[in-house]
């Protein structure tokens, strides 16, 4: 009798105990931290502990997932990031873990939206870095409209940019020339998205107009191909090798999170989650958007000019001055900026203008004549707008000024 009683008694309590659990999380909470007071149930509680953790990163974009959490509880997106790390590193290791906690790690990074592709890049091995011959061996083998010795006759130099294969970003410089101060620093670069063949093949051209006319009027660095993985893989692709639109990794927010947020959104509710436009784990995640954010550092340029196709129109950020109204066939249209585009970044974070031209066809070439022409206006919209302005140096402000002394050729 007293059993049966101590038996009610027990069931008693453990169903007041499973009530108060169900309807009021917080008293669980006490209930578990009391419990892991005690030695016996040490163990339990932090395999709770654990479980909870690894389900919260299963969140790494709250503003996507409804359920608001106060901010502290948030973990920082790098630790997200290194904690799945750590998760798939285990279950790698398969060896040391049992098959059902490889199993559930697994599920685990399966249900998250973006992370998975930010893992396979931490696992890559770094590849042997290609010469330029090399480069322009594949470029040339890869693209209708460049041939590998028109690429050879360019000379191009290997920068320190590398894609996430290892190859090389190569550029061109039009330096200053002797007796002349250029008017300005302008950045051009093609095949940010590696299967709009046109907005490379186009930077060719225009390159070998520089080759024969280049006057020292500006000084010009030129990238024809931001993503040579995109390009340069049996079946080009828009995005880098990780899967990131490079063209949505640039760091267009104050703050991380802030970034996370915008990007996520962004993402999931106008692109709905469209791997295309996928803008990475974090800002600046991608070696060749990195690149470019440090080229822009470096380099700082009073102008930046990316090409892309196939919208067959023209966009401009930046501080406010009239943009071109068109460029040989393509008009101007104002489209706004995205979160973690380059030209948000460049136009309005880091205050240079930027000309984006959308050619019409990603795979066939504007004519001869078209590529001539929107070169021409691009020039000319420069030459009238774009300056250094250097308040060091008022002579060179005046139009049509062309020798300058010679010590002011000292600069880079
Ligand atoms: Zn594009």
């Amino acid at each position: 009798m007293q059993i049966l009683f101590r038996f009610l008694k027990k069931l008693l309590g453990s169903s007041i105990i499973s009530a108060l659990v169900f309807v009021n999380r917080p008293f669980f909470l006490v209930f578990w931290s009391m419990a892991a007071l005690s030695i016996l149930l040490q163990p339990l509680s932090l395999a709770w502990a654990k479980e909870e953790k690894v389900s919260e990163t299963s969140h790494p974009s709250p503003m996507v997932h409804p359920p608001p959490k106060p901010k502290e509880e948030l973990l920082s997106p790098l630790t997200i990031q290194d904690a799945l790390q750590v998760i798939v590193e285990q279950a790698a290791d398969q060896s040391n873990i049992p098959n059902k906690t490889i199993k559930r790690n697994r599920e685990n990074t399966k249900n998250l939206n973006a992370t998975p592709r930010a893992i396979k890049r931490r696992q890559r091995e770094p590849a042997k870095t290609l010469s330029t011959e090399e480069m322009c061996h594949k470029i040339g083998a890869k693209l209708g409209s460049v041939d590998e010795q028109g690429c050879l006759a360019e000379q191009f130099s290997l920068t320190d940019g590398r894609s996430v294969e290892g190859l090389p970003i190569l550029i061109k410089e039009f330096p200053p020339v002797e007796g002349r101060r250029p008017q300005a620093r302008i950045l051009l670069l093609g095949g940010i998205h590696g299967d709009e063949y046109s907005s490379i093949s186009v930077v060719f051209k225009w390159l070998r107009i520089l080759e024969k006319h280049h006057t020292g009027l500006f000084h010009w660095r030129i990238a024809p191909l931001v993503n040579p993985d995109g390009l340069l893989r049996d079946e080009s692709q828009r995005m880098n090798a990780n899967n990131v639109d490079l063209n949505r990794n640039f760091p267009t927010a104050s703050t991380h999170q802030e970034w996370l947020k915008e990007s996520r959104e962004y993402w999931v509710e106008k692109t709905h989650r469209d791997p295309r436009r996928y803008p990475g784990p974090a800002p600046l995640s991608e070696p060749e958007s990195r690149w470019v954010a440090e080229e822009i550092e470096r380099f700082k340029p009073h102008a930046v000019v990316s090409i892309h196709a196939p919208f067959g129109l023209l966009d401009f950020d930046g501080p406010p001055t009239t943009p071109p109204e068109k460029l040989g066939q393509l008009y101007l249209s104002l489209l706004g900026t995205y979160p973690g585009s380059l030209g948000r970044y460049a136009g309005s974070i880091r205050k240079v203008p930027i000309i984006t031209i959308e050619l019409k066809y990603a795979g066939i070439m504007p004519s001869q004549e078209e590529v001539n022409s929107i070169w021409k206006d691009l020039v000319r919209w420069l030459v009238g707008h774009v300056k250094d302005r250097r308040p060091s140096d008022p002579v060179s402000m005046k139009e049509g000024e062309e020798q300058q002394p010679k010590s002011l050729l000292t600069w880079k």
